[in-house]
């Protein structure tokens, strides 16, 4: 692999796009739904931008490579590899399972514009964790403890009631992705996020999501739940 500040690295992970800008591209919405257009300005034209970012605020996207391939490299194994064993994520190592989502999201673009799209395809998960326990990033505590302040005003008056839960956590979100303090997820070994662009991501741009995004797949719970590198039994 190259070093962190070869020319041809940053080459490699920025691919015609200055690094300013894609990394502007791949960043958290900065304003609320209502002002799309100030965030399109922000996100360098890019429309389909992600709300939680693949990469947080004031993370660097060259660091988060650079670290993750030195992950995949440690472990013994590629992310070529890693991309294709994404292919069929139920063929996993004892331990682990796979799990269909619940929900219904939306399709996601390739931030480098390379034409491939992806929606949420599951979770891989340590056999026993309850998909309840699994927390899809901050949002959800938060929407929860909303809900439930939200409650009252609901009882008092349905229709404005639900303005203005809609009106808070729209704030609340862009206030917390705002925060500097990266989200620190404790639970990087217990289970990770699926999305059909992932494979393409991990193979053409050697990138797992950043470390502060909600959607980050950690490079080594892939290699050991599909028990590769140097978790291979052979
Ligand atoms: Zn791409």
């Amino acid at each position: 692999m190259y070093e962190i500040d070869d020319p041809k690295f940053r080459e490699l992970v920025c691919r015609g796009f200055s690094l300013e800008e894609l990394e502007r591209r791949l960043k958290p919405a900065l304003f609320s739904a209502d002002d799309y257009k100030k965030d399109l300005i922000a996100h360098a034209g890019f429309g389909d931008f992600s709300q939680e970012g693949f990469i947080g605020y004031t993370e660097n996207l060259l660091q988060t490579i650079y670290q993750d391939w030195q992950t995949v490299e440690k472990l013994g194994t590629s992310h070529k590899e890693i991309a294709d064993a994404l292919e069929n994520p139920r063929r996993l190592a004892a331990g682990y399972e796979f799990e269909e989502p619940t929900g219904v999201s939306g399709d996601q673009s390739c931030p480098w514009g390379c034409n491939k799209f992806g929606d949420h395809v599951g979770i891989i998960k340590k056999k026993g964790v309850e998909v309840l326990q699994v927390p899809l990033g901050v949002e959800a505590g938060i929407t929860f403890r909303l809900a439930m302040e939200m409650m009252g005003e609901l009882k008092k008056d349905a229709v404005a009631g639900q303005k203005e839960f809609v009106r808070r956590i729209d704030e609340e979100m862009v206030r917390i992705r705002k925060e500097k303090k990266p989200v620190k997820l404790k639970t990087k070994f217990l289970y990770a996020p699926l999305t059909g662009l992932l494979p393409h991501l991990i193979c053409k741009h050697h990138f797992f999501e950043g470390r502060e995004s909600p959607y980050r797949t950690d490079p080594e719970f892939l290699i050991r739940a599909f028990g590769l590198g140097i978790y291979s039994r052979r």
